[in-house]
């Protein structure tokens, strides 16, 4: 049988249940495996008449839809390297990536075609609307392809983490890494094709495309497919699903409401939180209100998962639980490993592990060790269990309702502003969004105003990286060193949105 991972397995599993339902849709009637395995086989026939060969990169901004699923499965049964962009990102920030990555094919929503088209250079332009409706369904023909075989190394898709040094960075991830984690995580998570799994998070991240999609996919079950997150459309799908897969945000919304109760979770086998932390006091309040206990795990672009709390064993709130099963952990300092209960970064090496950053050699080296071993960037500790709890992040990110934020993206954007001399941004405690971020201003101009700051932040840059708060300060804290001690600036403005 030649290889395709995950299409493969796809191809498998429709081919024996062609009438199981693939996913569900509120108000629609559902849709089958069989129907998913033909649709992306049609697609696939469309991308290749497009020109795509095998390594050719397919961008695609779009909303969120069953068809952009299939268009996903499209392009790595067609050989091709699946780009999902956020679809916040503006103009400005989608030209870095299309520039960078140079894809093939640029899918995108149609009210944006005549926008996206001149930043596409020489790709052809597909458009997709959140119904299905485009020119790319619209090219659909009889034709279908025969899935192109691929190794483990081959890519099947580039995911952007933004930079910390602002510059935006694709993390390669093959086919090997896509699939082992998913049947990792199958096993792991006990999935099996009984399951229902609510799927309310966006698909151009790695937690919905990859770990709720693939996981999925590989287990046969059934996606409860939503087009993103609201308490009303999770409420009424609890009393039929099993899983319900969030970012911390989901879980203290859905505490807001009266409704959740144990029977309407009785049906449910398994809530799994990731993206950012979970404060124990979620953890606890889910427990008394629900009778379950969240399952926390922890992963990221470049590694899909590594760590989670056990199915079957005690799930320890304030820790991201164990390594998977093929997931080597290591916590490090400049002098090598820590010693057991000690604070240091977090290193990871396994089959999850990604290929490196396309086309950046050198940020791969800072990064990636020639022997496997990545460099998380996040601190960690070990307790006396072998449980790990992330206690901090080297690289300073902020993460505001699931999605991370680069600090030094926005600084170097305001420092540019006339009239300001320098910038720092922080994330301080929110409590819808775990973080919100704030820009703290130091104007060299006395006329300046936050709002002047803001309507360049508005224009620039997509809605969930914009300051929630913009303040003026005379002079940033400093330490002897002249480094910036942005420890500070959370510890006063701690309380900003509290
Ligand atoms: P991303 O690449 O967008 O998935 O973001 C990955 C980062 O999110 C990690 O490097 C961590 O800093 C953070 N993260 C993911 N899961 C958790 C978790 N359960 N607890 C704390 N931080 C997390």
């Amino acid at each position: 049988m030649t290889d395709n991972y995950l299409f493969s397995r796809l191809t498998a599993y429709a081919e024996a249940h062609p009438d199981k339902p693939f996913a569900e849709q509120p108000s629609q009637p559902s849709q089958s495996y069989g129907e998913t395995l033909q649709n992306a086989l049609h697609l696939a026939a469309v991308l290749t008449e497009a020109g795509l060969t095998p390594g050719d990169r397919v961008a695609v901004q779009v909303e969120k839809s069953l068809t952009a699923i299939e268009l996903y499965l499209a392009t790595v049964a067609a050989g091709g390297i699946f780009l999902p962009l956020n679809t916040a990102y503006t103009a400005s920030e989608l030209s870095y990536f299309l520039t960078d990555a140079s894809p093939g094919i640029v899918v995108c929503d149609p009210a944006r075609e005549a926008e996206i088209t001149p930043l596409a250079g020489k790709a052809h332009v597909f458009t997709l609307a959140a119904n299905g409706k485009g020119s790319l369904t619209g090219a659909l023909s009889d034709a279908v392809i025969t899935p192109v075989p691929r190794n483990a190394d081959d890519l099947a898709a580039i995911l952007y983490t933004s930079g910390t040094t602002g510059r935006s960075k694709g993390a390669m991830l093959s086919h090997g890494n896509l699939f082992s984690n998913a049947e990792s995580l199958q096993g792991y998570w006990q999935f099996t094709d009984q399951d229902v799994l609510i799927h309310a998070l966006p698909i151009f991240h790695t937690h919905g495309l990859f770990v709720a999609t693939n996981i999925a996919l590989v287990s046969g079950a059934t996606l409860h497919f939503l087009q993103n997150f609201s308490p009303e459309s999770i409420i009424a799908a609890l009393h039929r699903a099993t899983v319900l897969m969030g970012v911390p945000t989901f879980y203290t919304r859905l505490l807001q409401d009266p409704r959740l109760t144990p029977e309407l979770c009785a049906n449910m086998r398994l809530f799994v939180s990731g993206s950012a932390p979970m404060l124990v006091d979620t953890h606890e309040q889910w427990q008394a209100r629900t009778g379950h206990t969240i399952l926390e795990r922890y992963g990221m672009t470049e590694t899909n998962m590594n760590t989670s709390n056990p199915y079957s064993g005690a799930r320890r709130p304030g820790t991201v639980g164990l390594p998977l099963p093929d997931v080597e952990l290591r916590i490090m300092d400049s002098d090598g490993e820590v010693a057991q209960g000690e604070i240091g970064t977090i290193e990871v090496r396994g089959p999850n592990v990604f290929k490196g950053y396309w086309q950046m050699p050198e940020k791969t080296a800072e990064e990636l060790r020639a022997d496997g071993w990545f460099i998380t960037g996040d601190l960690g500790i070990i307790d006396d269990h072998g449980y790990i709890s992330i206690v901090g992040r080297g690289k300073d990110l902020i993460i505001t309702g699931g999605f991370n934020v680069y600090p030094k993206e926005l600084e170097s954007l305001i420092d540019d502003i006339d009239g300001v001399l320098e910038s720092a941004v922080i994330g301080v405690p929110h409590p819808d969004f775990g973080e919100g971020v704030v820009a703290v201003v130091v104007p060299s101009d006395k006329a300046l105003t936050t709002e002047a700051v803001q309507a360049v932040t508005t224009e620039k840059l997509a809605k969930f990286k914009q300051p929630k708060h913009i303040l003026l300060l005379p002079e940033l804290p400093r330490n002897t060193m002249g480094k910036v001690q942005k420890k500070a600036l959370r510890e006063a403005y701690a309380n900003l949105f509290t």
